[in-house]
């Protein structure tokens, strides 16, 4: 298309438990490498014993780590699917409140362990879509 926009259609989906003490973003690596699953939407609720979120410094080009070790609520997860290097790879963000109902949030990083958590993964059919560096932010953005 060449606008930035694309169309899909759902193909599967998947939905599912995390194991007690995972890794988040590990399990779900694993799981669509496993599954061959190149292109989805992912939808998360459930509780985390520990967290570990970047937070992306514009001015620096890179990710600030926030770590928390109290157990937290997630209030809202949302992520999605996409190549990158050639294989799956998992993009995340999260929103997850404290004993006190304030909430913190941030990009997901590898280190939020599992305390309980409930998956849906949407797994689009279609064209396949590549992450590719982008000089102008330092990601890794979609090439659509
Ligand atoms: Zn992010």
């Amino acid at each position: 298309m060449g606008d930035g926009m694309k169309e899909y259609e759902i193909k599967r989906v998947y939905m599912g438990k995390i194991p007690y003490g995972e890794d988040l973003l590990g399990f779900l690596n694993a799981l669509v490498l496993e599954k061959g699953i190149e292109l989805a939407i992912i939808k998360i609720l459930g509780g985390l014993k520990k967290i570990t979120l970047g937070y992306y410094n514009q001015e620096k080009k890179e990710f600030v780590k926030i770590e928390d070790n109290a157990g937290v609520e997630i209030v809202s997860c949302y992520g999605n699917v996409t190549r990158k290097d050639g294989k799956p790879h998992v993009h995340l963000h999260l929103i997850a409140s404290k004993s006190d109902g304030t909430c913190i949030g941030g990009h997901v990083l590898e280190g939020c362990e599992v305390f309980a958590v409930e998956f849906f993964l949407f797994e689009l059919f279609g064209d396949l879509v590549e992450r590719k560096y982008d000089e102008l932010t330092g990601l890794y953005l979609w090439d659509v």
